[in-house]
């Protein structure tokens, strides 16, 4: 009998498993183990009042026909087609998204459009040699006026660190080849090019949520006998040299830990924690404390009638703090109670573990909310019912400007354990969406099974389309 353990009930590991349970091999015995007490991890949808919240919500789009069929097989008609509308909200005034050019023209006003154009126009006859940071990254390629106008300060807010610090990988990434001339003629044309059109228009979302997939896996892997235990968190690992021996798993409701006997182990937990817990030479103990996620919370809101049209709007403007505002009646009217005439809003903070913000009460965070809702003028405060909060750590990989360097590193520590393999946004430390998410769960499954690794999880790339079409 082979055992294997899968670390994390999000896409990735869900995906593990049943990528696991495809192999038919009857000697294999899976289980799975998740801290919390619902799975999807953070594409989990959640019920309040039996109103339904995404954690920001969550678009189904692939490039990968291997999940799109995925995506279908498992949602069907469920998955349903929604036309699109979502805006940024900068100095008091609302930017269409994708940008078009008469809004953009008319809220920028004549003479400071000229000034981003003639500043983009500078950037590229004295352009920075070394791009190896954030800010000099987007300023090559659409100018410093509109680096420091729409790009600073919401990048800013969503990492918590100045953009000089911020490496340009992020950027890279997921903007490609982007730049504002393209942008311009985009907005002037309204380009018809590629698949990107499809995406702006348009964007599939399941009935109840991204939940509602990874609910209906856990069903499926659970039929096939993998055994999830949630409520149960892994915060040990016995090893040798080159192998993980034992999963340690502590019983989060009873206190208990055991010690679990492994042949292989897939993980999606973050890669930092599981670095520290394989208990690497001092050195690299210390430098793996460098690899930081963001975590963010969302205060969910429950307001009378359907406050304004959007699915979610973009907040650039750093007078309030709030990052995203979304709008789940407009995702998916299944999101709201049958029957129920109230509508859900989660309204997004970025913030790190132990801040001020991460800190303050769910009261304080409700209240706060209320009162930017109001500011912004989405919503009146006398309509904003009631609410709850929700806390998510780990949601966003920082992506330092010397990351890099330590995450080389410790990847080739964590490659010297022959039966440890590593898939998912946390476990691989790459700010993904929930298809790459769930094609490097497959690939870590199928590695269990290869004599020569060759499914490189590593190697696989984002897709790079949701950041492009923002701009
Ligand atoms: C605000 C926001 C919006 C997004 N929007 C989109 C979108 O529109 N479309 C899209 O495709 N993607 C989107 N994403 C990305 C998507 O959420 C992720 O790609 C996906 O959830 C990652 O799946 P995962 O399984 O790799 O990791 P996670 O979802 O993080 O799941 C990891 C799981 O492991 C568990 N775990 C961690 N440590 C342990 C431990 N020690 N023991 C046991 N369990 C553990 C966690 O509790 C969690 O359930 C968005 C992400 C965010 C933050």
């Amino acid at each position: 009998m082979k055992r294997i353990i899968i670390i994390g009930a999000g896409p990735a590991g869900l995906a593990a498993a049943y990528e696991l349970c495809r192999t038919k091999d009857s000697k294999l015995s899976i289980s799975l183990f998740e801290t919390d007490d619902q799975v999807g991890g953070i594409s989990k949808t959640l019920q309040y009042k039996g109103y339904r919240f995404d954690l920001g919500g969550h678009r189904f789009y692939t490039k990968i026909q291997e999940i799109d069929q995925f995506y279908k097989s498992f949602l069907g008609k469920n998955l349903l087609k929604r036309k699109r509308l979502s805006r940024i909200y900068y100095e008091k005034k609302f930017y269409d998204y994708p940008l078009t050019f008469m809004n953009a023209l008319t809220n920028l006003g004549f003479l400071r459009s000229v000034e981003i154009v003639l500043s983009w126009f500078y950037r590229q006859l004295n352009r920075y040699k070394m791009e190896k940071t954030f800010d000099k990254w987007i300023s090559n390629r659409f100018g410093d006026k509109l680096f420091h106008l729409f790009f600073k300060s919401y990048t800013e807010k969503v990492w918590g660190i100045s953009t000089s610090k911020l490496s340009s990988d992020w950027a890279a990434q997921r903007i490609q080849n982007f730049n504002l001339f393209r942008a311009v003629l985009g907005a002037i044309l309204s380009l018809d090019t590629s698949d990107v059109k499809t995406i702006i228009r348009t964007f599939f979302y399941p009935k109840y949520g991204p939940g509602m997939l990874y609910e209906e896996l856990q069903r499926y892997v659970e039929k096939k006998g993998v055994n999830v235990y949630m409520n149960h968190k892994v915060t040990g690992l016995k090893r040798t040299k080159n192998k993980v021996t034992h999963v340690l798993v502590k019983d989060i409701k009873k206190g208990i830990v055991t010690h679990i006997k492994a042949d292989a182990i897939i993980s999606t937990m973050p890669f930092n924690e599981l670095i520290s817990l394989l208990h690497p030479p001092e050195k690299l103990t210390t430098q793996v404390k460098s690899l930081r996620f963001r975590n963010f919370i969302t205060v969910n809101l429950l307001l009378k009638k359907n406050p304004f049209p959007d699915q979610w709007v973009y907040v650039h403007e750093p007078d309030v703090k709030v990052g995203r505002i979304q709008n789940f009646r407009n995702w998916s009217p299944y999101m709201v109670k049958k029957g129920g005439g109230l509508t859900p809003v989660g309204m997004e903070y970025f913030c790190s573990e132990g801040d001020k913000m991460w800190k303050t009460t769910d009261a304080a965070l409700i209240s706060l909310a209320k009162e930017e809702l109001a500011r912004i003028g989405l919503a009146k405060e006398e309509d904003i019912r009631e609410g709850f909060v929700y806390r998510v750590k780990n949601a966003y990989p920082i992506y330092n400007f010397d990351y890099d360097g330590t995450l080389k590193l410790s990847k080739k520590y964590a490659s010297n354990f022959k039966n440890l393999f590593l898939c998912g946004r946390g476990g691989l430390f790459r700010y993904n969406n929930q298809d790459h998410s769930i094609l490097t769960g497959f690939f870590a499954a199928r590695s269990v099974f290869s004599t020569d690794r060759k499914h490189d999880v590593w190697s696989i790339n984002e897709n790079s389309e949701f950041l492009e079409e923002k701009l």
